[in-house]
């Protein structure tokens, strides 16, 4: 996908690509940076730094009518009160968020 952008800018070198990654996205950092580097392989993101900015897990909380980080993973409870909650705000990010070029 980065690669067809890149492309599209006229073959330009791709110096980074930034992405977001929510903690509940199901994709392991390490994992992600490995596949990464293997994929780019031949292709003119060849070199470029895979830079990840990790996302925590917000949700709703609808007794207190606020957002709250989530107290873990495990357990989907606002952080404030305890009250169970399934609204996630953020989290499940994937997504490209801007790419340097060369
Ligand atoms: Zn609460």
């Amino acid at each position: 996908m980065a690669a067809e952008e890149a492309a599209r800018r006229g073959g330009a070198q791709v110096y980074a690509i930034h992405l977001k990654l929510g903690q509940l996205s199901g994709v392991v950092k390490d994992a992600l940076m490995f596949s990464y580097e293997v994929a780019c392989q031949g292709t003119t993101l060849e070199g470029s730094q895979l830079i990840i900015e990790e996302i925590p897990v917000v949700v709703f909380c609808p007794k207190c009518n606020a957002e709250t980080s989530l107290a873990s993973l495990q357990r989907f409870c606002c952080g404030t009160c305890g009250a169970l909650t399934s609204e996630i705000v953020q989290g499940k990010e994937l997504e490209v968020v801007a790419l340097e070029i060369q």
